[in-house]
């Protein structure tokens, strides 16, 4: 079973080349690190004049505009908190716009601005692409990757800013002024990386049946976040643990062990 997350799953198939495998282990299908995905993921600090006491700030998210809205009837995604925004994240954070000023501004100023900060995470689903693709080249992992959804992205931006920008309006501020800068995430944000070997019926446009079983090799599993045929908008990680325990139950089957403890030492048997 490989679960070494899906950039790294990828590569280690397409690193596992052979005689018997010259594309790859598992992709007579050229399927494997395609479809690579990632949400487009926004941070944006609402700055206000009003400081922001709460201590957990990662509390909120919400899915009012995931269906879209009347004029664009598409996913549009998420939005929740970012955690805390803190004094020194500023600088790392900053749109290149203000990154020159953000640079040599004192840390005591940075602190009071990220006192009246709250910061939010927007994140869209990105459809997959078979361009998109991690790939190893002389040894060296690469990733291509063009987002196609931007138009979703932009209007969730934008509008989570007039949300935000409205709410602040009927607060009485001491200066009367709201910021909101943000930063688009770039390629390196890859935390919510998935689809590498995604899964299906199909063997000539999946890597993995449908129990995550690759279609070339038998005894090889891909169970990480690799097997997303879609992304959704939201966050992975629930949905790749609740497929690892659904394919563990099938493994129990297929070994015909009564529980997971001994699959466990079954399979370190193996
Ligand atoms: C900063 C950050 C914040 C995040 N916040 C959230 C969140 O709030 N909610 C959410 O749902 N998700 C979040 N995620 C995403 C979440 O961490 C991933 O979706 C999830 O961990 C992916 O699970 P996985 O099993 O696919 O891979 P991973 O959890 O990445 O596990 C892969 C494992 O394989 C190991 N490995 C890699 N290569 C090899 C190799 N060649 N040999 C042996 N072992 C190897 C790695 O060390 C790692 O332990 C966040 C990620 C980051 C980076």
């Amino acid at each position: 079973m490989v679960a070494c997350g899906a950039i790294n799953s990828a590569v280690l198939l397409l690193r596992s080349a052979s005689d018997q495998h010259p594309n790859g282990l598992a992709n007579r299908s050229d399927q494997v690190g395609r479809n690579f995905m990632k949400h487009m993921s926004t941070a944006v600090v609402a700055l206000s004049a009003k400081p922001n006491p709460s201590v957990h700030q990662k509390t909120i998210g919400l899915n009012d505009f995931y269906w879209g809205e009347p004029d664009f009837p598409y996913p549009m995604g998420m939005v929740q908190n970012t955690g805390n925004v803190k004094g020194g994240m500023i600088p790392a954070d900053a749109p290149p716009l203000l990154a020159p000023f953000v640079k040599f501004t004192p840390e005591t100023v940075l602190e009071i601005l990220a006192a009246h900060s709250t910061g939010w995470w927007l994140q869209t689903e990105d459809l997959p692409s078979a361009d998109n693709r991690v790939r190893v080249v002389n040894g060296q992992t690469h990733l291509d990757y063009t987002p196609h959804d931007v138009e979703a992205r932009d209007r969730l931006i934008h509008r989570w800013t007039s949300v935000i920008k409205n709410t602040d309006k009927h607060t009485k501020h001491i200066i009367p002024f709201g910021l909101y800068p943000r930063t688009l995430q770039p390629l390196a944000a890859v935390a919510h990386q998935c689809g590498t070997c995604r899964f299906g019926t199909d063997p000539d446009t999946s890597v993995l049946n449908l129990n995550c079983q690759t279609h070339d090799v038998e005894n090889l599993y891909v169970i990480d976040g690799s097997f997303f045929p879609s992304n959704s908008g939201v966050n992975p990680t629930l949905t790749i643990v609740a497929n690892a325990i659904r394919v563990a139950e099938h493994l129990k089957q297929r070994l015909n062990v009564a529980s997971v403890r001994e699959l466990s030492s079954e399979l370190s048997m193996v």
